[in-house]
């Protein structure tokens, strides 16, 4: 029997923020082919895999079949743009086809990439290639299984089209789920609109969807604020833990629920460097690795500008409490980074009776990585071997010998627990060259290097023999790894 389609798509972005939501319809893809699907997350989404890769479920994950009822739009947003203030970006080649309810009673949106021009698409072609579509499936579902809060990837569909970048590439569509697609700049947006009733529909639409206590609050606004700058607090610093660069932090690739959004240029380093920018355009290394708390909280201010006629009538009374709750990201960004880091070294139960040295061997351990050149993933694992006893393997990646030795010395005395470690600790991370390879491969044609390492990344924690080579930095002539945007 043919699946049947069940897919009921509420409609309550589109609904409830009409002025910011373009109906629109994607470009028909001329010959749809399911390269990859997620068949976990479809099944949370109460969506049948075998419907989804049926002729028509294929046109559903490219835009073409709308099932009865959705109104698939494309959003508004504005954002600061390295810097720069652009007042109208938007959807210049996605869709939002709409909500669904996920079987634990969750609101997600499911958003279509690389669907054709919109209104939104200024010079743009509205259409993306599958190499980056798939990077973006393969580094999403890695950071979900990493446990960082990230939109998630539940299709690549190549449409059968070949596309113009660098010479021609075969294009695709990417299916995305996110708790929703509020970006700061959606703030700025229906601020600089000037229309208070629209800016006032989408906090209250934010928090209903992300932060529904701050509704009870005395000021839900200032809370709302508030909840924006804790999760993005402790998303950095998540980010910071992992090893992982954004590499374009633009205030139109930040969320409002605090999910990792917009998989372009983005990498995790191999070697530590504070300083490490892989996108083709950050010339001036403003999104580089460390620089990136500094810029989620200048994020955070221009939300805070968006926000203040919501906070108070009086805009001016409305700066000193934005200025405080600003002020705390700070805090909270060091206690999740700190916490973190003491979990990496396996020291979270030292940390009650030993909080000064723990802190100590976090700043030293950071000393080490920065003495470098060190791997920074296989650091931390083997670090974890150091602590069942083995510490041959950490050891031989330092140049320091005797600085190594007294740390690890200090280290051990406080009993690190080696369980812990290999939890918080990942084994497999989408390296660079691992991924290139595969993304080669898929647009070659051939889709098994690009299973397989999403396999690895994908339960990254559990060593499996035959997975080693995953665990190796890139080969020597690798060289500078560089990614781009809006491909
Ligand atoms: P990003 O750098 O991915 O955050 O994209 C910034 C803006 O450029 C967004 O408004 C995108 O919709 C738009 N954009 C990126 N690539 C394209 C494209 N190929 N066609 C149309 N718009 C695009
Ligand atoms: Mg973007
Ligand atoms: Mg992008």
């Amino acid at each position: 029997a043919a699946a049947e389609s069940t897919v009921a798509f509420d409609g309550r972005f589109a609904r409830e923020l009409t002025e910011l939501a373009v109906p629109w319809q994607a470009e028909e893809a001329p010959g749809p082919e399911l390269l990859v699907l997620n068949e976990t997350l479809a099944h949370d989404l109460g969506l049948d895999p075998e419907y989804l890769r049926s002729p028509e479920g294929v046109r559903l994950l490219v835009g073409n079949h709308v099932p009865p009822g959705a109104t698939p739009v494309a959003q508004a947003y504005a954002g600061h743009q390295f810097g720069g203030y652009s007042p109208l970006l938007g959807d210049g080649r996605a869709l939002l086809l709409g909500e669904l309810t996920d079987r634990s009673g969750r609101l997600l949106d499911i958003h279509l990439k690389g669907s054709g021009r919109t209104p939104f698409a200024r010079a743009g072609d509205g259409r993306a290639v599958v190499g980056p579509m798939l990077r973006e499936y393969l580094v999403s579902e890695a950071m979900h299984a990493l446990h960082i809060p990230t939109t998630r990837s539940l299709a690549v569909v190549a449409t059968g089209r070949q596309v113009r970048r660098e010479g021609m590439l075969p294009g695709a569509v990417l299916a995305r789920v996110a708790a929703s697609h509020l970006r700061v700049g959606s703030f700025q947006y229906a601020r600089a609109t000037e229309n208070l009733d629209l800016l006032k529909r989408l906090a209250d639409h934010a928090i209903s969807r992300h932060y529904p206590r701050a509704a009870h609050a005395e000021n839900p606004y200032l809370a709302l604020f508030g909840s924006v700058v804790s999760a993005q607090a402790e998303l950095v610093a998540q980010w910071m833990l992992a090893g992982f660069v954004h590499g374009v932090m633009n205030t139109d690739n930040m969320t409002i629920s605090g999910e990792t959004i917009d998989y372009g240029p983005c990498a995790f380093m191999d070697t530590f460097n504070p300083a490490a920018v892989y996108s083709s355009i950050d010339v001036s290394g403003r999104y580089a690795y460390a620089n990136q708390p500094v810029l989620a909280e200048w994020n955070l201010a221009r939300l805070a500008e968006a926000m203040l006629p919501l906070i108070d009538e009086d805009q001016e009374k409305a700066v000193a409490p934005a200025v405080e709750v600003l002020g705390g990201f700070r805090g909270h960004y060091s206690k999740a980074w700190s916490s973190g880091m003491g979990k990496k070294l396996g020291l979270e139960h030292a940390r009650e009776g030993h909080p000064d040295a723990v802190s100590g061997l976090i700043d030293d351990a950071i000393a080490i990585l920065q003495d470098g050149p060190v791997d920074y993933t296989s650091f931390f694992r083997n670090l974890g071997n150091a602590a069942r006893g083995d510490l041959r393997p950490v050891r031989g990646m330092v140049l320091d010998l005797a600085a190594f030795d007294a740390w690890a010395q200090r280290w051990q005395e406080l009993r690190p627990d080696a369980g812990l470690m290999d939890s918080v600790n990942p084994a497999y991370i989408p390296r660079n060259h691992l991924v290139e390879e595969a993304l080669s491969a898929a647009t070659a044609g051939d889709l098994a290097p690009l299973q397989q390492l999403l396999d690895a990344v994908s339960n990254p924690f559990t060593e499996r023999p035959g997975l080693e080579h995953y665990m190796e930095g890139p080969p020597e002539d690798f060289g500078k790894y560089m990614t781009f945007c809006g491909t």
